[in-house]
């Protein structure tokens, strides 16, 4: 807690609605109207309501019963959970594409650190945008965003925002945001919790900040009462998990229409393949492992996979492996999704000074390591002139040379 952020640099992004909205998204009858994603049977819960279904009182963990009660011309829908996973690996790709600092918290929600990648994308505000718009148009769903100092603020903020939000809490300003909030805000503060603390005249999180930390701690415990008084501070010093632990890179692409030609698909996987090259050459890692994962339009999964005793971080040696995987899955009665992971990751090997370079233990093909040099100048110069700047076609014009990396 002594090393506090400078800067608010931590997003927390947050579907609206999530199941609600992507059923909404799914069908345009619904759009506009009380949706009401639930168990239908005669003990079902309420997992979703759109705003519109809210304004009539309904919320999530409510009975359905009781749910029909109140809003009686809703539209109940059943849940669809490998729906929403889908659209929700949309949304973290998205997320992944900006930063390789991604900590996922469920379906629905994740926490960025952007403050590494100001150079090639601006503030934490224009990211936040940025994601906002690509969520908006690429996966049809409304996100709200957070930006603060601390992860625990940035929750706040992004709950503040709902809906369809952006609310940054600007370094210094973080306890008049804090203070004025009911104390349930506060991480970890249930009724039981909020029934004591109310016995000492706690209402809000400035109540919690003014009370010393021995009534507190008389109050609700050692740990519990240290943690709200940290809280209550905004003393929160947990770092994003780094994507460096993941044991895998990826990226999927849902297709607004189901895609049957082979063509098509190998422009997607072009651009699949490109991006993963570029995630783990920006993360200094090489992949062993190369899959590529397929859907059906009902939903039907496939995946296939490669393992070379090469590690790569090559782009077209990535698109080389997915071609000749996609040989292997039937694709004639159409795709609605596909995606490239690389797995089994190694760090890349430290760059030797100098041409004495025999004891560097580089496993990578001679081909590889030439052509991944060429990719990292495309890499920097995509980082100062935009990612327009060099298109990925250069990738698929490898393909009929004898020489490249294909063979
Ligand atoms: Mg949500």
């Amino acid at each position: 807690m002594t090393d506090a952020r400078v800067d608010a640099t931590i997003l927390h992004l947050d579907l609206d609605a999530f199941f609600a909205s992507v059923e909404q998204h799914l069908d345009p009858g619904l759009r506009g109207t009380p949706v009401v994603v639930a168990g239908l049977g005669p003990r079902g819960v309420v997992c979703a309501a759109s705003y519109e279904a809210r304004r009539f009182g309904v919320h999530s963990a409510m009975p359905t019963a009781r749910a029909r009660t109140l809003c009686p011309d809703g539209n109940f829908v059943s849940p669809r959970h490998d729906v929403y996973s889908e659209f929700s690996a949309q949304v973290m790709t998205i997320l992944r594409d900006a930063t390789p600092l991604v900590e996922q918290l469920s379906v629905d929600e994740a926490f960025l650190d952007v403050a590494g990648v100001r150079r090639l994308l601006g503030t934490p505000t224009e990211v936040a945008q940025q994601l906002r718009a690509r969520i908006r148009d690429e996966a049809g769903l409304v996100a709200s965003v957070g930006i603060a100092t601390t992860k625990f603020l940035a929750k706040v903020a992004s709950d503040l925002a709902k809906p369809d939000g952006l609310l940054v809490v600007e370094p210094g300003s973080e306890l008049d945001v804090l203070h004025p909030l009911p104390v349930r805000r506060l991480w970890g503060v249930g009724p039981k919790t909020a029934a004591k603390l109310e016995r000492f005249g706690v209402q809000t999180v400035g109540d919690v900040a003014r009370l010393p930390l021995d009534v507190l701690v008389g109050s609700v415990g050692a740990a519990a009462g240290r943690h709200l008084h940290d809280l209550s501070h905004n003393l929160d010093p947990r770092d994003i998990v780094t994507e460096r632990e993941a044991k895998s890179i990826g990226n999927e692409e849902t297709f607004a229409r189901d895609l049957t030609s082979r063509s098509d698909i190998e422009r997607e996987l072009v651009r699949l393949a490109d991006s993963v090259g570029s995630r783990l050459r920006a993360s200094g890692l090489l992949a062993r492992t190369i899959t590529l994962k397929a859907r059906y339009p009902d939903f039907a999964t496939v995946t296939r996979a490669h393992t070379s005793a090469a590690p790569t971080d090559t782009s077209s040696t990535i698109l080389a492996t997915a071609r000749e995987l996609l040989d292997q899955i039937d694709v004639a009665r159409g795709l609605r999704l596909v995606g490239v992971h690389a797995s089994n990751l190694v760090a890349e090997p430290e760059p030797v000074q100098g041409a004495l370079s025999f004891d560097a233990v580089d496993e990578r093909s001679p081909v590889d390591t030439r052509r991944t040099r060429v990719e990292h100048t495309m890499d920097e110069v995509r980082r100062r002139f935009g990612r327009d700047a060099l298109r990925a076609a250069t990738l698929v014009d490898r393909r009929d040379d004898p020489g490249g990396p294909t063979r």
